[in-house]
């Protein structure tokens, strides 16, 4: 028997070798029409970024080797240009002499794979506009690196363009992505996407999403693309213009099936040769793999085209059994991928929300954030799992995202799906485990767990993108996590606190508790439940909204920061020896970082600074918390894991002063501040002395009462349900400490605007600076339930940092045993 194989990387060259494994006495010759076979494509990416060093190791195996090992007659340069399948031939031509000439054959198995889309834009064809898909692809790549580029432009953020970006970029370009798309790595849904777009940004990439490049261009006497140093212009529909010295195309794959659709083999909708589970064509002798095939989408049974080497490199094996007489069988492809996007790894198998949803397919989602392994042994982070599932529990897609395990929790769920497998065996799986590898219920686990609590109904959920309009979001974190902030229109109740304040939760609305990941969210679903309360749990949490909302974030400017150390707000006055306590936070669990942290500065002095070892997913929390506490973040070193940051207690409020005064031993031990006004000026000056005071050892309590309150109202307060009366109060008067006037000179704003402006330049701190400090320093703020009842105020419209709401006992309690007592 002869066999003809057509194409000699993944498929082409795996095909040939069972061939030749199963049988002998087979005649194989391999026509390649480029100078490599059998060469690792996914491993070109890499060695443009040094990563992997040597440009032979990419090459798995050359012509001779695979002729003395195999005996296969590999002819590299000569392209199969037309199949005769009346005749049992092949034309060959040969690249180099440009001779052609014809091959007979028993049986074809193509394997032609695809070619990367060149869309017919202007300046396409400028020489510093590349592709990376082949060896000499990959060589021209690193030549114009080597030649001195520093700017690269990379259209297409999908697999191979993210790894072309990282990879440049590793080599100290500044590198511009441009995508149609409003996200990197489409094969994702736009949420799942989120953290990659951060890493990206993090890592310098100049992301600009939902953009189209409309032209390649160079200006004037630039127009000579053979010197190095000119510049390329790179156009977006926006008018935007990108310099770069050069542009690698990423934007997609059609298959390379002209030869079949040639020889009259049937192609699918969209050019993918059509084959049968054995990878035969309509043609008994004719058999076709890898990216040029059709394959079957085995989530929803429709053809498809998905062009990875795994499917590849297993179809040539099934080609050559069915060859040789065996019965293996092809199922379909589900899509399990995987990318590494610097820190972060991204996996997805099965379908995305967005396809679902495109295909009106019924299903369900879920959305959960474990550690990768037991968290209390270092070095654990979060993963963002997304579990697409219909009502009977069947699998339907899988999307993770995470610095560590990613892969093994994307090749379960994808073994689950492809074994049929449902959310209820996931709940059950048996996984490897000890603490620096997992947990003894392993992310999969748990999100088997979540899906089939849904399912039986033991939790209702609700989704950050579909939040119902009655419903009303309770944060129930410890008050350390809430000083990162609350969602919007969010109230505050901690976990611990919520038995015993249900009566203050309204009872004609949806209850959506939430925490950091979702499952303390579920503990408070839990509770209210128990507690005849309608409520439903916010779906992974703040994590989980923040994939949806993210905070802004830039690209990192300049390509030389990669030759430094990442630092953050570097001072120039602290180091590593001005540290007074060290703390490592790295083995503790959700909200254990930022409440470890909180206590560590509790008990430091302002100006003491704290050194803390944490793991990455912390990063984001820890700044913000030092943003909204006043603590100055000095420093921040990034490991591959896990980061050191110093901070310093109270920095931010204490640098005008030079730092507080030490405690005095003549001060009252306790006073009392009755704030009855709503005056600017005056509820400055009742701050200034109350914080002055607990500065210097005393404790302050502030009686908020009549107008006073206004001090405590939120700036955004959740809509409540109230009297005409109360409503009109509400209306008329300032909402929260930012809109405060003066008592004198307001001139309807422009007084007091001036005077917070000469504050500013004079370093004042602010009314809501002020209020901040005196949470810090301790100072209790009771607002009076007599006042708020008659100004028809309800608790949830003040800060949620007030400590009581009480009567004149409580305030004539704390006025008995206070030294001073004062009245503003
Ligand atoms: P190919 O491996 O592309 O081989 C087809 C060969 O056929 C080509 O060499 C071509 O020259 C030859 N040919 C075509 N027509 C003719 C003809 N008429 N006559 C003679 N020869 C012909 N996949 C993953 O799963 N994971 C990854 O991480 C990954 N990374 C990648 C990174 C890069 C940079 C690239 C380029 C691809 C990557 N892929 C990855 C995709 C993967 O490499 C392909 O899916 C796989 O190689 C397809 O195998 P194939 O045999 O169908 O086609």
């Amino acid at each position: 028997m002869k066999v003809i194989v057509v194409g000699g990387v993944a498929g082409g060259a795996s095909a040939a070798a069972r061939l030749r494994r199963l049988d002998e006495s087979v005649e194989i010759v391999m026509f390649e029409r480029g100078e490599f076979i059998s060469f690792a494509n996914c491993g070109l990416p890499y060695h443009v970024g040094n990563v992997i060093s040597e440009r032979s190791s990419l090459l798995v195996l050359t012509p001779e080797m695979l002729k003395d090992r195999t005996n296969i007659d590999v002819r590299t340069r000569q392209e199969v240009t037309a199949i005769d399948r009346e005749k049992k031939v092949v034309s060959v031509r040969n690249l180099d002499s440009g001779a052609s000439y014809e091959e007979s054959y028993d049986k074809v198995i193509l394997a032609t794979g695809s070619t990367p889309v060149r869309p017919p834009l202007p300046g396409i064809d400028d020489p510093d506009v590349f592709q990376l898909w082949t060896i000499p692809d990959m060589d021209r790549i690193r030549g114009r690196v080597d030649q001195g580029a520093t700017r690269a432009v990379v259209v297409g953020a999908g697999f191979i363009g993210l790894e072309v970006a990282e990879n440049l970029r590793e080599r100290g370009l500044t590198v511009d992505m441009v995508e149609l798309m409003p996200q990197v790595l489409p094969t994702l849904d736009v949420e799942m996407s989120q953290p990659l777009a951060e890493e990206l940004m993090h890592e310098g990439i100049n992301l600009r999403l939902g953009r189209k490049v409309v032209s390649i261009h160079r200006h004037g006497d630039e127009a000579v693309p053979d010197k190095p140093g000119k510049v390329i212009h790179v156009e977006l529909d926006n008018g935007d213009e990108i310099e770069a010295d050069m542009v690698v195309l990423s934007i997609g794959v059609r298959a390379n099936s002209e030869l079949a659709g040639q020889a009259g083999l049937p192609l699918s909708e969209r050019k993918g040769i059509v084959v049968d589970e054995h990878m035969c064509t309509e043609d008994p002798d004719i058999y076709a793999v890898g990216d040029a095939v059709s394959v079957t989408d085995l989530v929803t049974g429709e053809p498809a085209q998905i062009p990875l080497a795994g499917p590849a490199n297993k179809q040539g094996r099934i080609a050559a059994d069915n060859i040789c007489g065996r019965d293996s069988a092809y199922k379909g492809t589900l899509g399990t991928a995987i990318v590494k996007v610097f820190g972060m790894t991204a996996g997805s198998a099965g379908h995305t929300e967005r396809r679902l949803q495109a295909a009106g397919q019924s299903f369900q989602k879920i959305y959960l954030h474990p550690a990768s392994h037991a968290s209390y042994y270092p070095g654990a982070s979060p993963l963002a799992i997304k579990l697409l599932f219909d009502e009977t529990g069947k699998i339907l897609g899988v999307q993770a995202v995470g610095r560590d395990g990613v892969d093994k929790r994307i090749d379960v769920i994808a073994t689950a799906i492809r074994s049929g497998l449902s959310v209820y065996d996931l709940e059950e799986l048996e996984l490897a485990y000890a603490p620096p590898y997992g947990s003894a219920k392993d992310p999969v686990n748990f999100a088997g767990m979540i899906a089939a609590n849904v399912l039986r109904g033991d939790s209702d959920i609700v989704h950050v993108d579909n939040v119902p309009e009655n419903a009303l979001l309770l944060d129930i974190r410890e008050f350390a996590e809430v000083e990162l902030g609350l969602l919007d229109g969010a109230v505050h109740i901690p976990l611990g606190q919520l038995r015993d304040r249900l009566g203050e939760l309204p009872k004609d609305k949806l209850i959506v508790p939430y925490c950091k990941l979702g499952l303390r969210g579920y503990l408070a679903e839990r509770i209210l439940k128990g507690a005849g309360i309608q409520s439903a749990n916010l779906c992974g949490g703040v994590l989980t909204w923040k994939q949806f909302f993210p905070d802004p974030v830039v690209a990192t400017p300049a390509a030389s920061t990669l030759e430094t150390t990442p630092v953050l707000h570097a001072s120039p006055t602290a180091s590593t020896t001005d540290v007074t306590r060290r703390v490592d936070v790295t083995a503790l669990q959700c909200p254990g970082p930022v409440v470890r942290v909180r206590h560590e500065i509790e008990e430091m002095a302002p100006g003491e600074v704290l050194q803390i070892t944490a793991t990455r997913a912390f990063r984001s929390d820890l700044e913000a918390w030092c943003g909204s506490t006043g603590n100055a973040l000095l420093s921040l070193q990034e490991q591959e894991k896990t980061f050191e940051a110093l901070v310093q207690k109270g920095v931010a409020s204490q640098a005008a002063s030079g730092g507080l005064p030490a405690v005095s031993s003549g001060q009252p031990e306790s006073a009392a501040i009755v704030l009855f006004s709503g005056d600017l000026d005056k509820a400055m000056a009742a701050f200034i002395i109350a914080t002055g005071m607990a500065a210097l050892g005393t404790k302050v309590s502030i009686f908020f009462t009549f107008w006073g309150l206004n001090v405590l109202r939120k700036d955004r307060p959740p809509s409540v349900t109230k009297d005409i009366l109360s409503r009109m109060f509400g209306f008329m008067m300032p909402c929260g400490a930012r809109k405060l006037a003066l008592s004198k000179m307001h001139m309807m704003g422009m007084g007091t605007g001036m005077m917070k402006y000469v504050m500013g330049k004079k370093n004042v701190a602010t009314l809501p600076e002020l209020i901040q400090q005196a949470r810090e320093l301790g100072i209790t703020f009771i607002a009076c339930d007599m006042a708020m009842d008659v100004m028809g105020m309800q608790r949830e419209e003040l800060l949620d940092s007030v400590d009581d709401v009480a009567g004149v006992a409580k305030f004539a309690a704390l006025a008995k045993d206070s030294g001073t007592t004062l009245f503003i």
